[in-house]
């Protein structure tokens, strides 16, 4: 018979199968030390160049509040972020590509 052992984090008793420490999943994920990595915060990654991509495939429009590419929704931020940075502009209902300084 295999006997009871307390739960590491909440020492609940329970019936462990093999090296089991804890009760539950949840006591698992809170009893065990977090990785370092866990703990930085991770640094934003921006998908702007696969969104130019897009852009250049053809325009983004603003239907309902939203915009979109095809059934794709873009966030307001990344359109946001495109205009200020000068690589798109807005025409309308629609986000471009702005065009190379054509003369
Ligand atoms: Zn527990």
């Amino acid at each position: 018979m295999t006997q009871l052992r307390p739960c590491v984090h909440c020492k609940a008793d329970f019936l462990p199968t093999a090296r089991q420490r804890f009760c539950s999943r949840s006591c698992a994920a809170r009893g065990r030390p977090r990785p370092a990595r866990a703990a930085a915060p991770r640094p934003k990654r921006h998908n702007d160049r696969r969104f130019l991509r897009l852009l250049a495939l053809g325009h983004c429009e603003r239907r309902g509040g939203i915009w979109r590419w095809g059934t794709r929704r873009i966030r307001d931020s990344v359109v946001a972020r495109l205009i200020a940075s000068g690589r798109a502009e807005i025409d309308g209902s629609e986000l471009r590509l702005k065009r190379e300084t054509s003369a």
